[in-house]
């Protein structure tokens, strides 16, 4: 006689392994692979230090343990303890720089491997450890397809004239010295929605999208594809962010190193951590503490907003110089989900688009409502869009894998 099946075992839930690798510490993101439902979600932060520690959320409940001097390994075996009744297909990974190498999401071999390292130079800090992730996932989920996802793949689709600088040519054809653009995941993703919220096919779409987070970026999208953007080479070049300055002028460098002293590094590091919102204000690079230290009288958390607002309008107007026609602007990111002002305050400086928010709208609207937000006079749509990278990448994942 054969045996019953046991009637009380949930079949286990098929899900994909969304992985962030950062030099000390690691985020994962497991969705379900039917519909993208957020399973569990895990930090394991101060790796390969005593203080490390992981914590998760899942189904409403948090938790968490010390890993003492845990690393990336730990770390992803104490999120895979948590994963008892999910059945993990692939695992999809960020990776930051894809160079001119990859211009969309791969399948990850060996070749692919060696090409991200080749990118290193490119992103010293990031690359190395994305490959820190990638190989611990391997070892861990030895017969998992494995997925990379680029933050440049997105804006390979620059043309020349926009990826160029005017500097001589070999050290573009020689060192790569280029604008490559980053938040392509976020980009691509914020613009495919843009474009379902307006009705429109995203191949006859032409938008730009604002990811406004602690790192900021615009980019021109034209029928679906990226055609200019505000980062550059570095993740340091076009807006004013958090702690980076955004553009400044070449000669500053040199300036600074004269006046000062302060040498090539210490100018960098200047420019990238204690410069944008927080080098202005001089009180936080937290865009929700600049607002009510400005509401309370903090003259210089007013003005770092200002100089935010009004370098971000600027921005955005540049970029149209790279469209036909622009049928949305579109806000995401912490920052652009969560901040009417800072959205009502760009806006004033578009009025030579025909840009006309709703008030009443653009309060309503946030991080969990995206929706609307320009009165229905306005010439250009503006949108709030909730950006969704673990979404994204578990999506380009089952893409590659199926
Ligand atoms: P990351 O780039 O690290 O993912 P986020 O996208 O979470 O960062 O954005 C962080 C920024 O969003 C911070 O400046 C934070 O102050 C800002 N932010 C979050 N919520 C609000 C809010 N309600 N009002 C204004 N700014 C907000």
């Amino acid at each position: 006689m054969k045996t019953p099946p046991p009637q009380d075992v949930a079949p286990a839930t098929e899900c994909v392994v969304v992985i962030n690798c950062g030099s000390s510490s690691l985020k994962v993101a497991v969705l379900a692979a039917r519909d993208g439902r957020m399973l569990l979600k895990a930090l394991a932060e101060r790796l390969g230090t005593p203080d490390a520690t992981v914590a998760w959320e899942s189904g409403g409940e948090r938790g968490g343990i010390p890993l003492p001097g845990g690393g990336h390994r730990e770390a992803l075996q104490a999120v895979a303890d948590r994963m008892e009744n999910l059945r993990p297909l692939a695992v999809g990974h960020r990776v930051v720089h894809g160079g001119e190498e990859f211009s969309g999401s791969v399948l990850i071999d060996d070749k692919v491997l060696d090409a991200v390292r080749r990118c290193v130079p490119l992103a010293p800090l990031h690359n190395p450890a994305n490959l820190a992730g990638i190989q611990t996932a391997r070892e861990l989920f030895p017969a998992l397809p494995q997925v990379a996802v680029f933050d440049t793949a997105f804006h390979q689709t620059l043309p020349r004239a926009a990826y160029l600088y005017a500097v001589p040519y070999d050290f573009y054809a020689d060192l790569k010295v280029r604008r490559y653009g980053f938040h392509g995941t976020s980009h691509h993703y914020v613009s495919l929605e843009a474009a379902r919220l307006l009705g429109r096919d995203p191949g006859a779409t032409s938008l730009v999208t604002m990811h406004l987070g602690n790192g900021c970026s615009a980019c021109a999208v034209r029928d679906g594809r990226s055609v200019d953007c505000t980062m550059g080479m570095t993740p340091v070049e076009g807006l004013v962010m958090g702690t980076r300055s955004g553009d400044v002028d070449p000669g500053l460098h040199q300036y600074i190193h004269d006046r000062t002293g302060r040498s090539l590094d210490e100018i960098t590091s200047l420019l990238n951590s204690q410069s944008g919102l927080l080098g202005l204000s001089g009180l936080s690079n937290d865009m929700r503490t600049l607002a009510e230290a400005a509401a309370s009288g903090h003259g210089r958390a007013a003005l770092a907003i200002e100089v935010f607002c009004y370098r971000l309008a600027k921005a955005v107007c540049g970029l149209t110089a790279a469209l036909d026609r622009l049928d949305a602007l579109v806000f995401t990111g912490g920052i652009g989900e969560n901040s009417a002002p800072v959205r009502a305050r760009a806006a004033a400086h578009w009025r030579v688009l025909g840009v006309r928010l709703d008030e009443a709208a653009n309060a309503a609207h946030g991080a969990n409502t995206g929706g609307v937000i320009s009165a229905p006079d306005s010439r250009v749509a503006c949108l709030i869009v909730p950006t969704n990278e673990e979404l994204m990448i578990a999506r380009e994942t089952l893409r590659l894998v199926s």
